[in-house]
């Protein structure tokens, strides 16, 4: 797409007269800036929501908001570099940019997320302003719209990480973000550093029956879980494309089902 559509690089009249055409739709990336383990990089959940937002933003011909890149980074806060935000301010700072994207017409908010934790807060603020204003506000982990898909992708089908458990697969600092950075961050990862941690404390921490809210340092000495060994730049690519094609479907979904009455 040769025209402009990040809102950062338009100017006032632009974005007046792509809502003047009918562009309602805005995509804001929201992600993290905290360790990702000894080979991975501080933006990792940043860089990475802002590349499947864009791809998102291009299928369904939207804008897209500026990247949010602080997040609930708490539990990192024992790893040198990384910046988190308060449950408190983060939940006020995004009501207040969707609430200023609201003001300006958009009626189609989707939010794609790259930093679990933010989830909770997003998804309240996105349930209160749809009750206030109408306006639907969706919101996708980008992680998680890979979760039936992950076992077809190339380097993973046929082999041993196909048995893999999700999440293990995802993890943090593993597999998908270690490829992603590669692709979109060429030279920065230091994957001779990567460290491969079981997800077994993690799971004792985190499971349907039971949630303990802990640091990440109490599930890996490192920083990262998962097997990043075996990323590549071209997996990178693949999940990511993948990751915004099936947001656009279920999405489309999501505004056709709420378009019809139950
Ligand atoms: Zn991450």
């Amino acid at each position: 797409m040769a025209s402009k559509n990040n809102i950062g690089e338009m100017t006032t009249a632009e974005v007046a007269e792509a809502l003047g055409n009918g562009v309602d739709v805005v995509v804001l990336p929201v992600g993290a800036m905290e360790q990702h383990g000894p080979h991975g990089l501080i933006g990792t959940d940043s860089f990475l929501a802002q590349v499947v937002a864009e791809k998102v933003a291009v299928k369904l011909g939207a804008l897209l908001a500026p990247l949010m890149p602080y997040g609930l980074s708490s539990s990192h806060m024992n790893f040198k570099g990384t910046m988190s935000l308060s449950p408190e301010a983060f939940t006020l700072f995004s009501r207040d940019v969707l609430t200023s994207l609201i003001h300006h017409g958009f009626r189609k908010i989707v939010i794609v997320n790259g930093n679990e934790p933010n989830y909770y807060p997003l998804i309240m603020v996105a349930r209160s302003l749809r009750e206030e204003t109408g306006v639907l506000i969706t919101l996708s982990n980008w992680y998680s719209a890979l979760q039936e898909c992950w076992k077809d992708l190339p380097g993973v089908k046929g082999t041993e990480k196909a048995e893999w458990k999700w999440p293990y697969f995802m993890a943090h600092g593993g597999l998908l973000e270690t490829a992603g950075s590669m692709a979109y961050k060429q030279g920065l990862v230091r994957l001779d550093l990567a460290a491969t941690y079981g997800s077994e404390r993690r799971e004792a921490f985190s499971n349907p029956v039971v949630s303990l809210p802990s640091r990440i340092d109490e599930v890996t000495q490192k920083g990262s879980y998962g097997d990043p060994r075996g990323a590549t730049p071209e997996l990178g690519r693949i999940w990511t494309d993948l990751a915004a094609e099936r947001i656009v479907d279920k999405l489309r979904a999501a505004w056709d089902t709420a378009a019809k009455k139950p």
